[in-house]
């Protein structure tokens, strides 16, 4: 199995807690974290993923705010080395986005804008 996901959820999911756009959206949440932590590869994309399946942002298969997140994708991949379609292992994932993004501190000027900000500091 290969999962879908685009590149700002490998924040997104370091700071998740149980907040999020409906039940149906976190309970979602829950079930891909457990998923992600046995390690599976996923595939990096910047449009919608196996996340944006169940939020009721998604409309039609694309996100209500499309060009603001995908916006968060293309950075998040730029500054780990990586591009779109890229298969890797989920843990190698999220060490690179917390070496290049969360650890020097450059979160904020990726996703400083989303209306989750207060929740990821
Ligand atoms: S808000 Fe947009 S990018 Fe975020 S999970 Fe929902 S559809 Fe996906």
């Amino acid at each position: 199995m290969i999962y879908r996901i685009r590149a700002h959820h490998g924040m997104c999911f370091s700071f998740f807690q149980g907040k999020g756009y409906s039940g149906e959206f976190t309970e979602n949440m829950w079930k891909m974290k457990e998923k992600l932590s046995e390690n599976p590869e996923v595939i990096l994309l910047c449009g919608a993923d196996d996340v944006c399946a169940r939020c009721p942002n998604n409309l039609s298969g694309k996100c209500s705010s499309a060009d603001k997140v995908e916006n968060y994708d293309r950075q998040v991949l730029a500054c780990c080395g990586l591009r779109e379609g890229d298969k890797v292992r989920w843990d190698d994932f999220v060490r690179a986005v917390q070496a290049h993004i969360l650890s020097p501190g450059k979160r904020p000027d990726i996703c400083g804008g989303c209306q989750w900000d207060n929740l990821c500091r």
